[in-house]
């Protein structure tokens, strides 16, 4: 534990306000190939390597220009990693449960380039500097891997910088060369569009073995081991299938874009449909402190849809309720049946979408301007896949303020026909 605990829990809520405003950077996909040499080494060694401790909100992990002496990777809780006094910190970024840092203290003892405090309670995972050069004296070849990955590292980050760098050069010349706004807005629009089909193209692959590795790993860890681990898999998992969302949703929108509306129909029971999503939620409910409630005052027939489709509607509509909704709010799912449709709503108590938005979020890439947009990442895409897949249906999606003019409520209607 560090003795030093100068940051007063008001300089921490400034932190988390930051937090709020600043997109939430993504994990580093080199951590895993770290974590993945790291899980090589047989458990005897393993565990001289690796000492488990725990920091309390506000402790300072260590700070800037302090001597580099341990890397962690973080169990349980998140982190913010500073420069500067911590009066007017600077913030680089924040991370959490699978994520590292500090690890450039294993090559060597240089001074930290950059302080780190703990948001919240942590449990990390230690490994000493001096541990780390007894196991490459001990053995090399472990060694060596885990140091190749880490100069891969730093390569990566310098190359990142040269070739956006270069690339920035190249677009912006390219630019200046395009003479008129329209033919500057198509351009984007291309380069935008090139760009998401290439990143679906990538991230296909990828996710593929997540899946398979996630799976494999439930069947072969020990359950002693799983059942410690259970809220990092269960993270892992729920980060997975958000992503294999965001994948299927760019894709399903090319594709009904370009006038590919095969829908795969059949007898759907939407009532197990709206509990298999609350359900779903459940953990990000848990961790956002968030009440989702279900109401269906009449059970409703089967209907005739594509399963996966409306699956994935329900699933956009509930997650952006999630993230809007702040801590204590509430969200709400309600499904009543009408003389020829079925009217399926989820209210939330987040900020609301402004009047002249209520239409345009439905379009492709379109984020609300302005204040509490800033707050969440996203691509823009969820909503534009949902009007797409609803409206393939023959229904209508829309949104409105929710009760007392307090948040969203976006509604859709499937028409009932006899399934
Ligand atoms: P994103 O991935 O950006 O969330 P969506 O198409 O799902 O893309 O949503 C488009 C935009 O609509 C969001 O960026 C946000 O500005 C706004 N939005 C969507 N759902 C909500 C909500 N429940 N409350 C407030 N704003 C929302």
């Amino acid at each position: 534990m560090d003795d030093q605990n100068p940051l007063a829990m008001t300089h921490l809520a400034q932190l988390q306000q930051l937090r709020e405003n600043n997109p939430f950077p993504e994990a580093g996909g080199e951590d895993s190939a770290i974590l993945r040499e790291l899980a090589s080494i047989e458990r005897p060694l393993l565990q001289t390597l690796l000492q488990e401790c725990s920091y309390a909100a506000s402790d300072v992990l260590f700070r800037e220009g302090d001597p580099g002496n341990a890397m962690y990777i973080i169990l349980a809780g998140q982190v913010v990693v500073i420069k500067g006094s911590f009066d007017a910190p600077t913030v680089l970024g924040y991370r959490g449960p699978g994520e590292i840092i500090g690890e450039m203290a294993l090559l060597e003892n240089a001074p930290r380039s950059a302080s780190v405090i703990a948001m919240e309670n942590l449990r990390l995972l230690r490994v000493n500097h001096e541990d780390f050069q007894v196991l490459l004296n001990n053995r090399p070849g472990i060694g060596r891997k885990i140091m190749a990955v880490l100069s891969a590292r730093l390569r990566n980050t310098g190359n990142a910088l040269d070739s956006s760098t270069q690339t920035r050069r190249q677009l912006t010349q390219q630019v200046s060369q395009l003479h008129t706004e329209k033919e500057h807005l198509l351009e984007m629009q291309r380069v935008r569009q090139e760009t998401s089909d290439l990143i679906v193209h990538d991230l296909r692959n990828p996710l593929g073995v997540l899946y398979a590795v996630l799976d494999v790993l439930k069947m072969v860890l020990p359950e002693d081991v799983l059942n410690a681990n259970q809220e990092l898999l269960n993270i892992a998992e729920d980060a997975r299938d958000r992503m294999k969302r965001l994948i299927d949703s760019m894709l399903d929108v090319a594709r009904m874009e370009g006038g590919a509306t095969a829908l795969n129909i059949k007898p759907t029971d939407l009532n197990r449909l709206i509990e298999q999503i609350a359900k779903f939620s459940q953990l990000n409910t848990q961790r956002r402190q968030v009440t989702l409630r279900i109401a269906i005052p009449q059970p409703l027939p089967l209907i005739l849809l594509d399963e996966a489709k409306i699956e994935r509607v329900l699933a956009n509509l509930t997650d952006n309720a999630l993230k809007y909704t702040p801590q204590g709010g509430e969200i709400y799912i309600s499904a009543i049946l009408e003389a020829s449709q079925v009217q399926v709503s989820v209210t939330d108590t987040g900020p609301g979408i402004p009047e002249g938005e209520r239409q345009r979020i439905f379009e492709r890439f379109a984020q609300v301007q302005g204040d509490h947009a800033a707050r969440r990442r996203g691509f823009g895409l969820g909503l534009a896949f949902c009007k797409l897949a609803i409206e393939a249906h023959g229904g209508t999606i829309w949104v409105e303020p929710g009760p007392g003019e307090i948040g969203s409520r976006f509604t859709f209607t499937l028409p009932l026909n006899s399934a």
